[in-house]
């Protein structure tokens, strides 16, 4: 079997604040080993249950947060972003599972531990009206493939979006309870990565019971921005509607190409 992992660095056991997820951080460099010692409990997870590939793609800030040397021996690592800027980029039907680790609970989550939607720039996303996070995001990316989420870590909000957003059978870990956007009660770090491995070797025994997630197409995505006041860039791109001052609506023949609007109209909200 083939695990293709997804790391973010939001939902990490120990990590609280900008102080650890930002590359200037006082605590960043204990943060990105943090990171990476989650993703090789997964790992050594899934290789105990006869994982034959696996592939850990860095989903965080610059993509360059994991150290090739300190992560598992048998794992490969996809460092920096894409052209389609997807946090799941290089899945593709050779995969028979995702994990998603160090997640976070969706823009506007109460108390959910740096909870946002890709940038601070995003308050709300939604497919066919549902609202979704990065978690609904890169299930639909990787649900393009058939390839399901089997695994996914993070706080306790987070947890509960993934029964929100997700088919069944979905196990997660959780790393920390969400206190407010910059405070969490952290749980036992040794617990906590004990469990990942554990889960890892449940879902990769019980893989054939996923399904992957697959919007009803075409879809409809919307995207609502946090600042409304530069937004008339994104105007101009094809099909969009701008169905509010600070909100696009746009349809989209498949997850890859609702990607491509999202990256292309993301990357003009910033211009
Ligand atoms: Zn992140």
């Amino acid at each position: 079997m083939n695990v293709f992992i997804s790391a973010d660095m939001e939902g990490i056991c120990g990590v609280s604040g900008r102080v650890h997820w930002s590359t200037d951080g006082a605590d960043y460099k204990r943060a990105r080993e943090w990171m990476a010692q989650e993703v090789n409990a997964a790992i050594e997870g899934a290789l105990q249950a006869g994982a034959k590939r696996v592939v850990v793609k860095d989903a965080h800030e610059t993509a360059t947060n994991i150290e090739l040397d300190r992560l598992h021996s048998a794992a490969e690592l996809i460092s920096g972003w894409g052209p389609l800027g997807s946090m799941v980029e290089g899945v593709d039907r050779s995969f028979d599972v995702v994990f998603l680790i160090g997640y976070h609970a969706r823009a506007t989550t109460v108390s959910g531990t740096l909870a946002h939607t890709w940038s601070h720039n995003v308050l709300d996303l939604r497919i066919n009206g549902q609202s979704i996070g990065e978690v609904g995001w890169a299930a639909a990316f990787a649900g393009h493939f058939d390839v399901p989420i089997g695994l996914v870590t993070g706080d306790d909000k987070l947890a509960a979006q993934v029964r929100e957003e997700l088919p069944d059978g979905v196990e997660t870990v959780v790393t920390k309870t969400g206190w407010a956007n910059t405070a969490a009660q952290m749980r036992p770090l040794a617990v906590v990565r004990d469990e990942i491995q554990q889960a890892a070797r449940r879902v990769l025994a019980n893989v054939a019971s996923l399904s992957p997630w697959k919007p009803t197409l075409p879809l409809t995505l919307t995207i609502r921005f946090r600042e409304w006041e530069n937004l008339s860039a994104c105007e101009a791109v094809p099909n969009v509607r701008r169905i509010a001052v600070d909100t696009f609506e746009v349809e989209a023949a498949d997850c890859i190409e609702a990607q491509k609007y999202f990256a292309t109209l993301h990357r003009l909200s910033r211009s």
